[in-house]
């Protein structure tokens, strides 16, 4: 099992990425939950799971001070 992370250049938001080994096959791409940005394009060689670890922080408007 092949793990990494991922931050979307977009909006800042952190993934952990996990290469399993079941024989299943991922196609299709992953897309930022946050802001659509396309984080990953999978060609179908291995089955990848994705999720979510970092909000990006939202809060910038109340925390400027
Ligand atoms: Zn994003």
């Amino acid at each position: 099992m092949k793990k990494s992370d991922i931050i979307c250049p977009n909006c800042n938001a952190g993934y952990r990425r996990v290469e399993l080994a079941s024989g299943a096959r991922s196609t299709g791409e992953f897309r930022c939950l946050l802001c659509d940005h396309v984080l990953e394009v999978f060609d179908g060689t291995v089955e990848v799971a994705i999720r979510l670890t970092v909000q990006p922080e939202k809060t910038f408007q109340g925390l400027n001070n």
